[in-house]
């Protein structure tokens, strides 16, 4: 496995099966300084950031660890960078607003994962690949990671020693250990922890669960996820609970959500409400629409839109995320939403026939929609379509592909969900019915 694979949230984990974009290296400003340009920007990240800058802690990986992009660049700075670029990609369509950053943007990661790996000792060690390499990187104190879930991984890695357990390896396929994933509900505060094994049998497994649980009475469940096959993905396909459900809870928007090891769950809470707030008010609902929540993963984003639509249609390719999806509408007392698994653009041309929406939301992976997606939302003529994207580049090519179809963009509001590792942006779109 490629570090990228792991960096750019690219497996099975996040974005279903993405396909990695690049994002071209941003320009230098040319001589005009950011506060001429954009004053906003400054009064958007407050004071509180100035703090956080005057104090920005080295990374003591930098020079090794592949997975930050922007290690000792002061937050403000980041933050213009990002700025410029979505300018740069996005301003032709329409303003891009002022990207919208964190207050405290270090140990966001409520999704912690670590690969195993072995020092020169041969000592069982776990944290992320070098860069360009396949060379594990020993890390205990990452600055964006969850710091608990960090300390449980410190745990594991201390028991696999004691356990003697084998470390899997990529070559010759032996060994027992690929990865640790840890899932921490913000708000829920449960924790999941997963662990990638190649076999499903974890020797002295009752004793190493007691053990973990004695050390960390927090956790909530603990999963053996089987990955015996040679691939990039992180999560094989069969879980089996070696304590507590199999899933934790958290809240989002004042819903709680269920979360599978498989299913995608955005990585940074505290901005993943700023986003999906975003997305509700560009959708100006009024309780008498019918909407449709494509990609909707576990059914988040139309969920918490529920209480202020007529009827919610969500639609996604993963069955886990579908089946937590209807389980979550369920938990929360939501009767006028159901979940449908599919692709979405097969779907959409589908329902194009015999459905009418007033409103879209759409929020794919990172490799962005498809032409047949796109053609058959513009067919339905709603109102207002919400694009949620992570892949900016992607997001421009859809952005195109929809003014060609009558859909023109209203609003862009980037919104910084991964501070410091790289130079992808989340961002809100409002679509209008132009013509057709
Ligand atoms: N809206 C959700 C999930 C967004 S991630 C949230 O905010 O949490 C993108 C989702 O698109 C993933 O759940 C992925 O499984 C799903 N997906 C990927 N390709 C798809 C396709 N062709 N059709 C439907 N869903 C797809």
């Amino acid at each position: 496995m490629k570090k990228d694979d792991i960096k750019n949230e690219s497996n099975n984990l996040n974005r279903g099966n993405v396909k990695k974009v690049q994002v071209p290296v941003l320009k230098k400003d040319k001589g005009i300084t950011l506060r001429e340009k954009r004053p906003l920007i400054k009064e958007k990240i407050s004071a509180k950031l100035s703090d956080s800058n005057a104090k920005d802690k080295r990374c003591p990986y930098a020079k090794k660890c592949g997975a930050c992009a922007f290690t000792g660049v002061p937050y403000k700075e980041q933050l213009e960078k990002k700025q410029h670029m979505m300018d740069e990609l996005l301003g032709g369509f329409c303003k891009v607003k002022p990207i919208i950053g964190m207050e405290e943007p270090r140990h966001y990661r409520g999704k912690v994962h670590h690969v195993f790996g072995r020092d020169q000792k041969g000592h069982i060690i776990a944290g992320s690949y070098e860069a360009n390499s396949h060379k594990v990187v020993d890390i205990d104190e990452c600055l964006i990671e969850d710091i608990k879930s960090q300390q449980i991984i410190k745990t594991i890695k201390e028991l696999s020693r004691s356990f003697k357990l084998k470390i899997y390896d990529e070559d010759t396929g032996t060994g027992l250990l690929r990865h640790i994933l840890i899932r921490r509900g913000f708000k829920s505060g449960e924790i999941m922890v997963v662990l990638v094994l190649s076999s499903p049998i974890l020797p002295g497994k009752n004793n190493f669960v007691k053990a973990l649980r004695s050390a960390h009475p927090e956790i909530s469940t603990i999963i053996i996820n089987i990955n015996d096959a040679d691939t990039s993905m992180v999560l094989g396909e069969k879980n089996i609970n070696i304590y507590g459900p199999g899933f934790i809870r958290d809240e989002l928007c004042g819903k709680s959500f269920r979360i599978s090891p498989g299913s995608f769950y955005q990585v940074n809470p505290v901005q993943t409400e700023v986003l999906y707030k975003k997305a509700i008010e560009y959708a100006g609902l009024s309780g008498k629409e019918t909407v449709i929540d494509a990609y909707c993963g576990i059914g988040t984003i139309g969920l918490a839109a529920a209480d202020r639509a007529k009827e919610v249609i969500g639609i996604e390719l993963n069955p886990d995320a579908v089946k937590d999806a209807r389980i979550n509408a369920k938990e929360n007392g939501i009767k006028n939403a159901k979940f449908i698994c599919a692709d979405a653009g097969e779907y959409m041309e589908e329902l194009k026939e015999s459905a009418k929406a007033d409103v879209i939301f759409m929020d794919p992976p990172r490799s962005g929609s498809t032409e047949k997606f796109i053609l058959a939302a513009a067919g339905m003529k709603p109102k207002r379509i919400v694009y949620i994207s992570c892949g900016p580049e992607t997001l421009k090519r859809d952005l195109g592909i929809f003014k060609k179809n009558g859909f023109e963009a209203m609003k862009i509001q980037p919104v910084d969900m991964f501070p410091y590792t790289d130079q992808h942006v989340e961002t809100v779109v409002l679509l209008s019915r132009i013509f057709g």
